[in-house]
């Protein structure tokens, strides 16, 4: 008898349940899925990265006398904000101050707007802004709903500032509102957003430019692998991290609860796991999603896939020998420029229109001698395929025209390029009119995939995937966490 125990007992121990997962990305939904697991005693966790860096859209590099971000910048909030909750005990963050300090605002022709009129309409912009995020009755686009309420506010007696105003105020106020939206949300247009999805999103509270200073949002990745803020309590992550590994399929076609998923790489490796979490961006997913998955994804996600938008910003940063933008003393924050027609024209037949996207040209935190520029709309491609050269020509003709005077050459220049990349083509997740008339959305491009016995086989998380903060990193990390305990709880 005392055999046959100990044949048992031995059997059981070589038999240990099979709990392999394969994270497909390190961007900050993968990386975090890989923490929560690993703390909960997964040690068979794999992270297939196509980049040779772990990171995604999270992208520091060095620049300067410090870090800068090609991608994720701010700590977008401090209430409800997962990642402040996680760090600002024991990191010191700074701050852009968009909201304290008035923007600057200048024609084209190189004249000084009236600071107050323009101070004045640009508040009454994002009041509006803010009137929409918080009504989800609306049916049409974010632009139709801003012009309808723009509409109804210029033609009221309480708002004077509108009274006898030049019409060609009112079209650039229209404009210059459109090409802040366009560059926040990473639309071609502000018509192709949709008012009421935008609506049901949520926002963290508080200070929503919270920034990394000289360090990076790379910084996260300490936090989430807890190296920060006690490094005996480190997870090692990195290790598990396998570069250069672009997955070209996943067959999650399993026959029964102990058969694996096979997950084939570009380099014609491949893995076999119980779990699969995909955290690529729609992006990737729209574009590859046939190829990606064998068999293919169930039809309302796919339609999720192909209606959900996914737009593109970008990035460029210049540093200067001094700054010449605080010459006044003044406080200073940003320049907003206010394009005429002429001027418009000029930058379309000089392969210029990419500029007419700029939302600002703003102080960097913590780089005395830096301005960045963020921006958005129809032209990003051609921002992306010009050469470092005419990126740098194209932001001096800019600025000093509208300056209106001569400024000495940057003395450095970097900038992001996420639409032409095949492992992000874009940059962040937005809720579209077509997502909207077709009835589906993050409900849909989050759900995971089960087998016969109802355990999680094929799971989707990143940015796209959170339904309360989508497009923001701390939507990465609610959502790596998500589909992370998916898969724990299915063993409890
Ligand atoms: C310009 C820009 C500015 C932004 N600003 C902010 C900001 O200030 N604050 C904020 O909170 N958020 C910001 N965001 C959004 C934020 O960066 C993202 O929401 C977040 O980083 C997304 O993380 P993720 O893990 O979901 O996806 P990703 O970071 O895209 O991670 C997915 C990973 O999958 C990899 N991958 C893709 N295809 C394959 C494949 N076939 N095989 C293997 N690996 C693959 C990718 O290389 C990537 O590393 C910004 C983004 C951009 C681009």
């Amino acid at each position: 008898m005392w055999r046959v125990t100990i044949i048992l007992v031995l059997v059981s121990l070589t038999m240990a349940v099979d709990k392999s997962v394969i994270i497909i990305g390190s961007g900050i939904s993968g990386y975090s899925a890989a923490s929560r697991l690993i703390e909960n005693g997964f040690d068979d966790v794999i992270i297939l990265e196509a980049e040779d860096r772990i990171g995604g859209r999270i992208n520091t590099i060095p620049f300067s006398d410090g870090f800068i971000d090609l991608g994720a910048q701010w700590v977008h909030g401090q209430v409800n904000n997962i990642i402040y909750e996680m760090t600002h005990e024991h990191f010191e963050f700074g701050s852009t101050p968009f909201v304290e300090v008035p923007f600057t605002f200048l024609f084209s022709n190189g004249t000084k707007a009236d600071q107050e009129l323009f101070r004045t309409i640009s508040k009454i912009n994002f009041d509006i802004f803010l009137a929409l995020d918080e009504t989800d009755t609306f049916t049409g686009s974010f632009g139709e709903m801003f012009l309808e309420v723009l509409g109804e506010v210029t033609m009221n007696d309480s708002f004077p500032v509108f009274k006898d105003l030049d019409l060609k105020i009112i079209e650039t106020m229209k404009e210059n509102a459109e090409r802040f939206i366009n560059g926040y949300c990473a639309l071609k247009s502000w018509f192709d957003m949709s008012a009421k999805l935008s609506a049901q999103e949520d926002e963290a509270g508080g200070n929503l430019h919270n920034t990394w200073k000289k360090q990076g949002f790379k910084t996260v990745f300490d936090f989430i692998s807890k190296k920060l803020p006690d490094p005996s309590q480190h997870i090692d992550i990195d290790s598990k991290v396998q570069l250069n590994k672009k997955v070209t399929n996943i067959n999650y076609n399993v026959i029964d609860a102990n058969s694996k998923a096979v997950i084939t790489c570009e380099d014609g490796s491949s893995y076999e796991a119980k779990h699969v979490i995909f955290t690529p961006s729609l992006g990737v997913l729209k574009k590859y999603h046939e190829s990606l998955f064998t068999p293919t994804l169930p039809e309302q996600k796919v339609l999720a896939i192909k209606t959900w938008g996914f737009g593109a910003a970008g990035k460029v940063f210049l540093e200067f020998d001094e700054p010449f933008w605080s010459e006044e003393g003044e406080p200073f924050v940003a320049y907003e420029f206010l394009w005429l027609d002429a001027d418009k024209d000029e930058a379309k037949a000089y392969n210029r229109e990419w500029m007419l996207g700029i939302s600002a040209f703003y102080i960097v935190d913590e780089f005395p001698n830096m301005l960045e520029a963020y921006l958005g709309g129809p032209k990003i491609n051609q921002f992306e395929a010009s050469s470092d050269e005419k990126i740098i020509e194209d932001c001096m003709w800019a600025l000093e025209k509208f300056l209106g005077k001569s400024l000495p050459k940057p003395k450095a220049m970097t900038r992001s390029k996420w639409l032409s990349n095949e492992n992000f083509l874009g940059s962040y997740s937005y809720p579209s009119m077509d997502a909207e008339r077709a009835g589906v959305g993050i409900k849909e491009l989050a759900e995971s995939i089960n087998n016969d016995n109802g355990e999680p086989i094929l799971l989707f998380a990143g940015e796209a995937t959170d339904e309360k903060y989508p497009g923001n990193t701390h939507a990465g990390v609610r959502s790596g966490f998500r589909a992370a305990d998916e898969i724990i709880s299915s063993y409890q």
